[in-house]
């Protein structure tokens, strides 16, 4: 595409899930191409965002392989007819058991195991709409999880990797406390205090904010 039909990158969240995460619908407001990101469930909600925007959604993008996140991947990809992409295949086992996670968590809505298309890794980046996001491993809340980056926007999706104020959990299987924190340091926070994030639930903030104010982080970086 040539840059005349190129605009700028717009935004909408759909809250998904008894977990309230934040299903991410972001395209280009010219060409009104775009994606959905971590559709965890509510997959009419999802639907019914996309006619109320207009887009036309490409593809489907997965931080991370937890319920809340992917539960709904399947159905949508379904009602779409578009490709699942990522997280890091270090997730296949999360993802091939979010009907056990149902199950932990006593949660009932129609969630199914995810197999995604293609799988993301360190170094990969991927086109939205003619913006490009680089995409940066990140495990510690999950071991699969990923990170997507607009350079030129300075905007980042860290799913539940880092929050306002907060990280990620690091209680559930493949969780890992010191891998996380190494994740934010050594690969977000270098990414510039200017970066504003969206997050998996919650409102977002900018690295810069966190590195100053997350107690989790204390003087990182
Ligand atoms: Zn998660
Ligand atoms: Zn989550």
């Amino acid at each position: 595409m040539n840059d005349a039909e190129k605009g700028q990158l717009q935004a909408a969240i759909v809250p998904v899930t008894p977990f309230q995460q934040n299903c991410l619908l972001l395209w280009d407001s010219v060409s009104k191409r775009g994606a959905v990101f971590d559709p965890g469930g509510d997959v009419e909600a999802i639907v019914d965002a996309i006619a109320q925007t207009g887009i036309k959604v490409e593809a489907i993008y997965l931080t991370h392989g937890h319920i809340d996140h992917a539960g709904g991947a399947e159905e949508l990809k379904a009602a779409l007819g578009v490709e699942i992409i990522g997280p890091h295949k270090a997730d296949k086992p999360l993802l091939q058991g979010i009907e056990k996670q149902a199950q932990m968590f006593g949660v009932a809505g129609g969630y199914r195991n995810a197999a995604p298309d293609r799988w993301l890794d360190e170094g990969d980046s991927v086109d939205i709409a003619g913006h490009k996001f680089e995409i940066f491993h990140c495990p510690g809340h999950a071991p699969g999880h990923v990170v997507f980056f607009n350079r030129e926007a300075r905007f980042a999706h860290v799913g539940d990797v880092l929050f306002n104020g907060s990280v990620g959990r690091t209680d559930l299987p493949g969780g890992d406390h010191a891998a996380l924190i190494a994740s934010i340091t050594n690969k977000l926070l270098p990414l510039g205090d200017d970066v504003s994030f969206i997050c998996g639930h919650g409102p977002g903030s900018t690295f810069g904010r966190e590195r100053a104010t997350n107690p989790f982080l204390n003087g990182a970086g």
